[in-house]
């Protein structure tokens, strides 16, 4: 295994992470036995990073994780989220923030998290997280319950308007780097290099659409994005390599973010993501898929609140 500096955190995270959202059922229902067996199996393996929130399956990812964790919790490097509590449930207050840590610790079972993230903040006010949410952040610093913090969101464009007021250790951003789409490269990691912030990758998959089973039901992307990823699992298919095998070692290759994250709940996949640590892609299939996505423009959606897209 590989592993990276988040930024200046002093935190050194595998290249290839565990995002727990699938323990808390986010794409269907998952076994919670098969789900422990691929924590363990994860650790074993070498991946340290875990990412989950108390909105994933609300709160039952952050439970399952905890439990399969019972034991482990010194070998990981763990991060949770807070301001985000339901698919419309926003709450970015310091007193949320500050009750909702310790609720996540509980289920946890932990005294502290190795970073806690504001998450998906284009759902809540710039200035209210600016000056209320990542204060009260960093007082819980101060009180060893998280080592270091960031924030997660879509929009590029908001994150960086946060992270341009108010200093933050880390950013993660969702589809936003992987065979569909490259915008992040170009925008948050320059923005985030000058300033010493980490940058973690999520959903390398886009959230399901790079996959033989195609996105979820309440996947937001607009059809001819989903219809795009599906174009991209035919031509690998005709080459006779895996499209999600391929679209997570694409994204491994970005030197300057330091995790990647898939949604991890059984341990076939985390077998089949290990083994994208030896692969190499081949540069005339990427050329192909990039053809294939082209047609679509835009390949973006809107996400929280109208003022903060982008
Ligand atoms: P993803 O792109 O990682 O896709 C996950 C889906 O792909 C799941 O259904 C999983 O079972 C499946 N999968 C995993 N490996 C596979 C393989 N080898 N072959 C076929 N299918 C495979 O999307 P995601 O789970 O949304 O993102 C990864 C993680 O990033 C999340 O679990 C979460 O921890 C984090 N995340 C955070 C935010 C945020 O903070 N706002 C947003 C999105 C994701």
């Amino acid at each position: 295994m590989e592993y990276r500096q988040l930024g200046e955190t002093g935190l050194r995270i595998s290249i290839l992470g565990f995002g727990a959202s699938p323990l808390g059922n986010a794409f269907r229902e998952t076994d919670p036995v098969e789900g422990k067996a691929a924590v363990h199996l994860a650790v074993e393996r070498g991946i340290n990073f875990f990412d989950v929130s108390p909105y994933y399956g609300l709160t039952l990812a952050e439970t399952r994780l905890g439990e399969a964790l019972e034991g482990r919790r010194e070998k990981v490097v763990l991060t949770t989220k807070c301001g985000r509590y339901g698919a419309d449930e926003f709450d970015f207050s310091a007193a949320r923030i500050t009750a909702g840590l310790e609720d996540s610790l509980k289920r946890l079972r932990t005294d502290y998290v190795d970073l806690l993230q504001a998450h998906d903040v284009e759902f809540g006010d710039v200035q209210q997280v600016v000056e209320e949410t990542v204060p009260a952040m960093r007082k819980l610093q101060e009180q060893g319950k998280a080592r270091y913090i960031g924030i997660t969101g879509y929009s590029l464009k908001n994150l960086m308007e946060i992270a341009g007021q108010v200093k933050v250790d880390s950013i993660l951003s969702y589809c936003r780097y992987n065979l569909l789409i490259t915008d992040m490269e170009a925008k948050l990691v320059p923005f985030a290099k000058k300033r010493g912030v980490g940058v973690i990758n999520a959903s390398p998959l886009h959230m399901g659409i790079i996959t033989e089973r195609g996105a979820p039901e309440w996947h937001p992307a607009p059809q001819a994005v989903r219809d795009a990823g599906q174009r991209v699992v035919a031509v690998c298919k005709a080459r006779g390599v895996d499209a999600s095998e391929v679209a997570l070692r694409f994204c491994l290759d970005q030197p300057d973010v330091a995790s990647t994250l898939v949604g991890l709940s059984s341990r076939g996949h985390v077998e089949r993501n290990l083994k994208c640590l030896e692969m190499r892609n081949d540069p005339e299939l990427l050329a192909e898929i990039a053809k294939a996505v082209a047609p679509v423009k835009d390949l973006t959606w809107p996400s929280g609140r109208a003022e903060n897209y982008g």
